[in-house]
């Protein structure tokens, strides 16, 4: 209703008076609530793409008309990284200029529909990077951090796991053992399988004989051997420690069943990724079998992959990779339908996340009532030096900038510094910070 129907209503009856008088009140309180801004418009949008530990991080900077008014977001998909940094550049940026900065779940949804073809990793990736930033302009605007925007905080900071590995179980043991005297309570364990590329631990030099010259993989091998590893870890490690475990979707179907009923006498806190994105359907004969938990989600770009498996409580911990997902607007709404059917989140956060997706994985663990743990990679010495105000760690539990918006500030110079390649060694550099394949003894490719 605008000022002048207000009016006219206010020359009518008396409780209309009254309402009508009370609503211009809350509208002038309104304003000065707001400072008398008015709705901040996009005046550009850049790109900063920077690799200060290796991988390649995208970040998004939207500029708006408003004197030193700015956000940054994470559109980090390391593996596509520069298909990201065109997206934005090319289609995004013409799109989004002279669009109010203020109006986030509108501006996502128009960007989401503006390709027609939708819901693609290098697309969503693109529309996180705005949508984090523009959270981060309206953070900024308001005065608070993120979480405080999302209803504020239900615990005080995020608990973690950290990632132990090593060739054999003792190494495995020696490894979570140093997490424990930093203070962690939940501990992710990998161990290497004998001349294979096992995943998250290095294998031993020599190789399997097979017949071709890629790294090999064996599931059965890999089962075996992480059965063993977890027999070992009870034995050896506190009983309340929290034991986590991550397969990478590199067994069949039949074989992730087995394998989860297997693991349900260790009491794992989640098994990751038994199944890929493409054998989702198998989850509930998992559920049907065993009471291990399970965790998905890293590779999910769509609310068709995410949506069944929440509402039907076949899994137990949703795992996004929240730029894969297009950003903070959609995985709160992905936590919130998490919360009426007991599935808690668990958000991708390795070293292939920006300091930017770790603030709003963040923000999203600090404001949801149904978090359930945080993975967590340190930040470098150069990752720092790049985006100063990450958020802190201590004993385990990892904690939010209290600046405005996410709190952190990009220094371009530094980033500069660490263009996309620099350092990249191998398949990653021969393939543009793209990964290589991995096949089994006798050729066949496998997921990893
Ligand atoms: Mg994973």
């Amino acid at each position: 209703m605008n000022r002048r129907n207000l009016m006219k209503i206010a020359a009518g009856a008396a409780p209309a008076t009254m309402m009508s008088q009370r609503h211009l009140n809350a509208q002038a309180q309104a304003d000065r609530a707001a400072r008398g801004l008015s709705s901040p418009l996009i005046k550009d949008v850049q790109v900063i793409a920077t690799a200060p530990a290796g991988l390649r991080l995208v970040v998004v900077k939207v500029i708006t008309d408003q004197d030193g008014l700015y956000g940054y977001g994470c559109g980090t998909y390391t593996q596509r990284a520069d298909l990201v940094v065109e997206a934005v550049r090319r289609y995004l940026k013409p799109f989004l200029i002279g669009q109010k900065a203020d109006r986030i779940d509108d501006l996502w949804q128009a960007m989401y529909n503006s390709s027609y073809w939708r819901n693609g990793p290098v697309l969503n990736n693109g529309i996180s990077g705005v949508d984090m930033a523009l959270w981060d302009i309206k953070g900024r605007m308001a005065g608070m951090p993120v979480y405080q925007l999302l209803g504020g905080k239900v615990r005080e900071a995020a608990d973690c796991y950290g990632h132990a590995s090593g060739n054999d179980a003792k190494e495995v043991v020696a490894s979570v053992q140093k997490y424990i005297a930093q203070g962690f309570r939940h501990v992710r364990v990998q161990v290497g399988v004998p001349g294979m590329a096992g995943y998250g631990s290095r294998g031993a030099d020599s190789r399997v004989a097979a017949l071709h010259n890629k790294p090999v993989f064996e599931p059965m091998a890999y089962i075996r051997r992480a059965l063993n590893m977890f027999e070992v870890c009870r034995k050896e490690l506190p009983e309340d420690l929290e034991l986590l475990h991550d397969t990478h979707e590199r067994i069949t179907p039949t074989q992730a069943i087995q394998f989860a009923k297997d693991c349900e006498k260790f009491k794992l806190f989640f098994l990751e990724d038994p199944l890929s994105p493409e054998d989702i359907a198998w989850y509930k004969i998992i559920r049907q079998q065993c009471t291990t938990p399970i965790a998905m989600g890293e590779l999910f770009n769509s609310p068709h992959e995410w949506g069944p498996l929440i509402s039907e409580r076949l899994i137990d911990y949703i795992r996004v990779h929240v730029s894969q997902a297009g950003g903070l607007t959609p995985c709160r709404k992905m936590a919130i339908l998490g919360e009426h059917f007991g599935v808690k989140t668990a958000w991708h956060g390795p070293g292939d996340v920006s300091p930017f997706g770790h603030a709003c994985n963040v923000a999203l663990d600090l404001a949801s009532y149904n978090f359930g743990v945080q993975e967590y990679s340190p930040f470098s010495e150069a990752t720092r030096e790049v985006f100063d105000g990450c958020p802190e760690m201590k004993n385990g539990y990892l904690y939010a900038n209290e600046k405005p918006g996410w709190g952190i500030e990009v220094n371009e110079k530094a980033a500069a510094k660490y263009p996309f390649g620099k350092n990249e060694q191998g398949e990653r550099g021969r393939l543009n910070g793209g990964w290589g394949e991995v096949r089994k003894r006798d050729g066949q490719i496998i997921k990893q």
